[in-house]
């Protein structure tokens, strides 16, 4: 029934209805589901509790005539002059000439709009004549598209729940609803869209957000189940002496942190299921190292191992440091885009044949080209860099290595491991002995002068320095042309004492390899840059990293950044240039200056922006709930976790029939895309 057109709602009609499709409304479900994203409330406020530019509603009486502006035939402005418990406040009315008339002198009034302290002005959007008496109603705001109104919208729901609401169905089992007093879900449904009051709203999204969550971990913990009993037989026997003498032969010993992660890692390997899991690890805590290792033992037992990561410069940069470490141990190849003709033959021939052992590459990796013997280990390296597509394509080529996730953006480990509900999380939480701490510092723009200065000293101590480009968000050209002008004023500074390069994507892969060449050699100082070189690029001997608009970067970013120095011996700098407007920007930039840890920096990143900005868009894998808040409702996520495990896992969803509802949801495909496994 739910599931059939808006149509056959009353009062909605073929035009209305289209326009509802084009909101993504098509079934009765969807338009019950689509809720407001927030309320209108009218709670009259004494006229001191009013917050500067939010939306109040005053009462009060109108003092004098109302006066009348025009401006052309169909644009006016009404002033009228209230007095609001002692005080004469404004109300600015636009376009509503037609008041004028209705207002009179000695009239009540209650009057919402927005505040303008300074002014004690109201530009209004709603009034009504009379007092607002106790009346407390809460008005539904909906998300709204094309010619759509919010009146339109709340009646045409209005309707809807009142034909349709008995065969709305509850999901939850009883034993929850009471467990957690919950609302049952029709009651839930009509007080989001109609609340008799905030308590209730309350009550009703704190079920939709249970609802939301127990069904997305069920879906994980359903899935974690399948795969593990799917890939039952996956179990990588390596040769424990070598990769002993391996991690022997390594120049350095292992940080605790990297050793207690290895060994979960070569647990999973062992086991006889498949492996899916994250390492994080800040910049330089020596992830690349342990999955060198991984890689090793892999091989030990006759596998072959690949190393995926997201650019050519990085891909370059692990083949030649594990060319070194895997010298008469492995023979190690290259793989991306640019390896092109005869070449490319060669090495898609070695893989094929495994006369290849360790394969470093792109995406490039994943192409149907592409074909392994017998690939035991995937390591995806920055792996919130990767779409969901790039992952599935691999399961799709019937692969079931084991895989291991590498990311230095950490996330924050609740977060990770409750979201996350398909992997398990390692984490390196220390860094090698020895390692300075970089100095950072936040200027506005005004000090670049100063800036420059500093670096000049730096290099004049036989130091380098990068400098992130301003960025534009709209547009990849934009920013190009922006660090080609700051490339050119910089040269004008600097040269012909010290040179300066420039680096962005648009360049070709031999000019961008011939610029880390230079930079990487010190025949180039200054390297401009976009944040291309975010991601894994290592030249110890820079020490300076300063970073334009550095408000437009995320936290986790920043860190990413400043990772590029900081890597040799020298003290080393970070200079954050940013103008941030409000306060949340500014107590960002504070952080930075503050926080050299990456785990403490993603969770007060995570706190600052919510999920959804943290991870940056679709490519999170993370599912989007309407109601349901990850961050701020983390308690409740890790409920529903705690049910989900227990149900999934006492097998209780598929025998007992009070979960029927849930199981059928589960075996049903729309509910939840987008998690990790798809
Ligand atoms: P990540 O991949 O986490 O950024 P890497 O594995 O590239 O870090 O390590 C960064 C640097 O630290 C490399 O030069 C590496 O050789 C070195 N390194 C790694 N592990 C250790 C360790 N346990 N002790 C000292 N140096 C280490
Ligand atoms: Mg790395």
């Amino acid at each position: 029934m739910l599931n059939e057109s808006v149509i056959h709602v009353k009062g909605i009609g073929e035009k209305f209805c289209q326009q509802l499709v084009d909101m993504g409304i098509e079934t009765i479900e969807d338009l019950m589901f689509h809720f407001p994203h927030r309320y209108d409330s009218y709670e009259i406020k004494p006229l001191s509790e009013l917050i500067h530019d939010e939306k109040v509603t005053i009462e009060g009486e109108v003092i004098g005539e109302p006066s009348l502006t025009f401006f052309g035939k169909r644009k006016s402005r009404l002033v009228v002059q209230l007095q609001v418990e002692q005080v004469v406040v404004k109300a600015v009315m636009f376009n509503r000439a037609f008041a004028k008339k209705q207002l009179n002198q000695g009239d009540a009034v209650t009057m919402t709009g927005k505040w303008d302290q300074h002014r004690l002005q109201i530009t209004v959007s709603h009034y009504k004549k009379g007092t607002a008496k106790s009346e407390t109603s809460i008005q539904p705001i909906y998300p709204l598209k094309g010619s759509v109104t919010n009146q339109q919208l709340k009646k045409a729901i209005r309707t809807a729940l009142n034909q349709y609401g008995e065969y709305i169905q509850e999901l939850l089992p009883d034993q929850y609803l009471l467990e957690y007093k919950l609302p049952n879900r029709t009651q839930a449904l009509k007080q989001m869209h109609f609340p008799t009051s905030f308590q209730a709203l309350k009550h009703a999204k704190r079920r939709f957000t249970y609802e939301e969550f127990l069904l997305f971990q069920l879906k994980m913990q359903w899935i974690r189940k399948r795969t593990k009993e799917a890939t039952v037989g996956n179990s990588q026997t390596y040769d424990q002496h070598k990769v002993q003498s391996f991690i022997s032969s390594l120049p350095f010993p292992l940080t605790n942190a990297q050793d207690r992660s290895l060994r979960e890692i070569l647990d999973d390997m062992k086991s006889p299921y498949r492996m899916n899991r994250l390492l994080q690890g800040d910049v330089g805590s020596g992830k690349t190292a342990v999955a060198a290792i991984c890689m090793y033992a892999s091989i030990t037992c006759g596998k072959q191992a690949a190393l995926m990561v997201p650019t050519e410069i990085l891909a370059e940069q692990h083949y030649q440091s594990l060319l070194d470490m895997f010298d008469g141990l492995a023979e190690v190849v290259l793989l991306t885009g640019s390896v092109k003709g005869k070449k490319r033959r060669e090495v898609l021939e070695k893989i094929q044949e495994q006369k290849a052992d360790i394969v470093i590459g792109t995406h490039a990796l994943i192409q149907d080209e592409v074909v392994f013997k017998d690939l035991g280990m995937v390591i995806v390296d920055e792996q919130h860099r990767f779409g969901v597509n790039q992952r599935r394509i691999l399961r799709d080529k019937g692969l079931m290595p084991d895989v291991l996730f590498m990311t230095a953006t950490p996330i924050p480990r609740t977060l990770a491991i409750s979201t996350f509900g398909d992997m398990d999380v390692s984490q390196i939480d220390e860094m090698p002995q020895g390692r300075k701490q970089v100095d950072t510092y936040w200027v506005k723009d005004n000090m670049f002068d100063r800036v420059l200065k500093f670096i000049e000293k730096e290099v004049d101590n036989g130091h380098q320095a990068y400098v992130i480009c301003p960025l534009i968000e709209e547009s990849d050209k934009l920013d190009i042309q922006n660090a080609v002008d700051l490339f050119t004023n910089l040269q004008h500074y600097f040269e012909p004492t010290i040179h300066v390069g420039l680096m962005h994507g648009r360049l070709q892969v031999e000019e961008k390899d011939e610029v880390m060449k230079q930079f990487a050699s010190n025949d180039i100082q200054v390297l401009v840059s976009t944040t291309v070189v975010e991601v894994g690029v290592n030249v110890p001997n820079a020490t300076v990293m300063v970073i334009y608009d550095a408000e437009r970067f995320g936290l986790s970013q920043l860190h990413q950044l400043r990772g590029r120095v900081g890597r040799g011996a020298s003290q080393s700098y970070c200079i954050l240039i940013a103008d941030p407007k409000g306060e949340v920007g500014k107590e960002r930039m504070k952080i930075m200056t503050e926080t050299t840890n990456g785990f403490e920096l993603s969770e007060q990143d995570l706190q600052l922006r919510g999920p959804g900005d943290f991870f940056g868009k679709k490519q999170s894998g993370l599912p989007e709930f309407k109601v349901a808040d990850v961050v701020h409702d983390y308690r409740a996520l890790e409920t529903a976790r705690k049910d989900a495990h227990q149900l999934v896992n006492s097998g209780a969803l598929e025998t007992d029939p009070a979960y029927e509802k849930l199981n059928q949801l589960l075996t049903e495909d729309h509910i939840l895309s987008g998690t990790l496994l798809d």
